[in-house]
């Protein structure tokens, strides 16, 4: 794992993947840049380690410190070695996704997969509305759903009539980043929710909108002086089927999946060393 600069909430999802791998029996090592280090930095330590035979995943974790240029998290992920890419961010291991030949796909969609599947959501001729298009979840998000022959549909901040499109659907996916953006007039009474958002709210004011007054929710804004919420409103619990929870739904899926990945990428590894 490669962590640049000392962004606190990078430090907090670094520290629990450390964890989470060491305990599986897997080793992981954090390589640390400094905030002021440059891209060629960067791209020098992804070198080196594509370059180290023991390593068999290498995630680095973003945002990148900005001073390395807007471009950066694509040049180094980019530069990662498509058979050590545990995110599933390189443009090979896309490619491959999309074509329905996955190898490592990007985490948090893997999760959302799992937790379907694992729960025993029906997949197959069902109407999936994935709200977010971004490459690391949204996009490949979708892919899944359709490789699973759900009839997908992707919608994003230019969408037109949202809240009717959400509401034909069996299955949706909520990865827009903004709290409490789904709420019950966007569901099919009975249809599965899955939550991907994490925001953290510091402002009371968002914190009365989003909960009921005599809410758990509220109890811990009240004792921390910040909550979790995802990008689902509570209130879609009254009339979905089954909604993730925020925390404790998605997020410890992506972990898993990153476990998953790199077991998945030393078995490939190994299987092309024993070919050669
Ligand atoms: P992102 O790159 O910011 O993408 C957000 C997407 O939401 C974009 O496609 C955007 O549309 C769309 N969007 C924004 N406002 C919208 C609106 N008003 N109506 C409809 N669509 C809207 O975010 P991301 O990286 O995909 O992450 C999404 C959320 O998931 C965040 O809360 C993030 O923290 C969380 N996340 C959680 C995990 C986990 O492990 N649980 C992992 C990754 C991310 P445009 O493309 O049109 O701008």
């Amino acid at each position: 794992m490669v962590l640049a600069g000392q962004n606190p909430a990078s430090e907090v999802y670094v520290r629990n993947k450390i964890k989470t791998v060491g305990e599986s029996g897997c080793r992981a090592e954090l390589f640390r840049l400094d905030g002021s280090a440059s891209l060629s930095e960067a791209l020098a330590l992804v070198h080196t380690l594509n370059a180290d035979d023991a390593i068999d995943g290498i995630l680095v974790q973003s945002p990148l410190p900005e001073g390395m240029g807007a471009d950066a998290e694509q040049r180094v992920f980019d530069a990662i070695d498509p058979a050590k890419d545990v995110d599933g961010f390189h443009p090979f291991n896309v490619g491959l996704l999309v074509q329905k030949r996955p190898a490592l796909v990007a985490c948090t969609p893997l999760g959302c997969i799992e937790l379907l599947e694992r729960e025993g959501i029906t997949m197959k001729g069902k109407h999936a509305v994935v709200i977010g298009r971004s490459d690391i979840v949204g996009k490949p998000m979708a892919m899944l759903l359709l490789h699973r022959d759900a009839t997908v549909t992707i919608c994003h901040s230019r969408t037109v009539g949202l809240p009717a499109i959400a509401r034909t659907a069996d299955i949706l996916v909520a990865a827009i980043g903004r709290p409490g953006f789904v709420t019950a007039d966007f569901i099919k009474p009975g249809a599965t929710v899955v939550d991907v958002g994490i925001n953290t709210l510091t402002a009371k004011a968002d914190v009365e909108r989003i909960f009921e007054e005599g809410s758990r929710k509220r109890a811990v804004f009240a004792e921390k002086g910040t909550v979790l919420v995802g990008d689902v409103h509570p209130g879609v619990e009254a009339v979905a089927g089954a909604v993730t929870p925020v925390p404790g739904g998605v997020g410890p899926l992506t972990v898993a999946m990153v476990l998953r990945n790199t077991v998945t990428a030393a078995e490939l590894r190994a299987t092309r060393k024993a070919a050669m």
